[in-house]
């Protein structure tokens, strides 16, 4: 708690880290805004005690406004500068992101013609096969990572499109589950799926819905230690369509579980370097299940797993 507070008051610190000079620093000038508040104060105190004229005490208030406004001014331009930076981020990202995908694109779709012939007439040694498997596997992570990048960035900007629908979500949960049978066979990974039959339909973007299980699913698969097991469960409780998954993997320390939402968050768990990811897939999940009434929520332990939930609202015309 104190070195937090500490850690607070070092402005020049802070103002380094954002890369911002002292003057733009809105860490800085807000001490140097309360110093010259307490130093003006204290001396028109003292003005309007050593002189009874009222122009000096007057006078003095004024100066004392007008440093506050040039201040606050200071202030107000400092905070803007990282707003406008935050934007640039998420601009550039969104540009990449979308330069990124039209080659990645291509690839994927030479990739697949090649898949295609191979099978016409087998001309590939066993050695080039693996070559293009690798290939791939490595376009598909690309592709996924851009995709993802490119739906955060409209989800910041605002740009998101939801096209809603009803739909039953065991399917999506069963294709999801499907996708990722061969990440999980790669880890012997065992994934067993409990779907509660007869659930009530939900209104939600298809694909958007398809990503949270993908990133959900695939996190589970991913943090799991080899040989491990994934439980996939869906149901319905009180009008909701509950998902859960639960893993036996590398868990998260309980000291990060606030951040674990955050975009670019991830856990300094051993697997961080052994795994890819950018940290937005549970950023996305959040920002998606919000917008279709939902939540997410999570049990963690360290070294002993985790589960993930969420849950959506069943549309009350239906339940009728
Ligand atoms: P990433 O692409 O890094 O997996 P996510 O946003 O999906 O990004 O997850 C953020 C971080 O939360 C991950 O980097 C990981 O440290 C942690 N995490 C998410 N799911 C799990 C899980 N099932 N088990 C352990 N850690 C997890």
């Amino acid at each position: 708690m104190f070195s937090k507070f500490l850690s607070g008051i070092n402005f020049i610190a802070r103002c380094r880290k954002y890369g911002l000079g002292l003057w733009e620093c809105p860490n800085f000038l807000f001490i140097v805004m309360g110093v010259v508040t307490i130093v003006t104060m204290v001396g028109t105190y003292f003005l309007s005690r050593q002189f009874s004229d009222e122009g000096i005490t007057i006078m003095s208030v004024t100066v004392e406004a007008v440093l506050i406004v040039t201040i606050g001014s200071f202030v107000i331009s400092g905070v803007e500068k990282v707003a406008e930076a935050n934007i640039l981020k998420t601009e550039f990202v969104s540009i990449i992101s979308h330069q990124l995908c039209t080659p990645l694109s291509a690839i994927k779709w030479s990739m697949e013609v090649l898949e295609t012939e191979r099978e016409a007439d087998c001309k590939f040694s066993e050695k080039q096969k693996m070559f293009l498997g690798n290939i791939k596997k490595s376009n598909e992570q690309m592709l996924k990572m851009v995709t993802d990048l490119l739906e955060v960035a409209r989800i910041d900007q605002g740009r998101a499109i939801f096209e809603d629908k009803e739909l039953d979500l065991s399917n999506l949960v069963e294709e999801s589950v499907a996708g990722l049978m061969r990440s999980a066979k790669e880890k012997n990974v065992q994934i067993s799926l409990r779907i509660e039959p007869g659930l009530s339909r939900v209104c939600v973007d298809e694909r958007k819905i398809k990503v949270v299980l993908d990133n959900l699913i695939g996190n589970a698969v991913k943090y799991s230690k080899n040989g491990g097991k994934v439980e996939v469960g869906l149901k319905e409780e009180n009008r909701r369509i509950v998902f859960s998954v639960q893993d036996w993997g590398v868990g998260i320390p309980k000291f990060q579980h606030s951040r674990v939402f955050e975009k670019f968050f991830r856990s300094r768990n051993d697997s961080r370097y052994r795994t890819d990811g950018v940290g937005i897939g549970l950023y996305l999940a959040k920002a998606i299940l919000k917008h279709c009434g939902g939540e997410v929520w999570f049990d963690s332990e360290a070294e002993k797993g985790s589960t993930f939930y969420f849950r959506i609202p069943v549309p009350a015309a239906k339940n009728a």
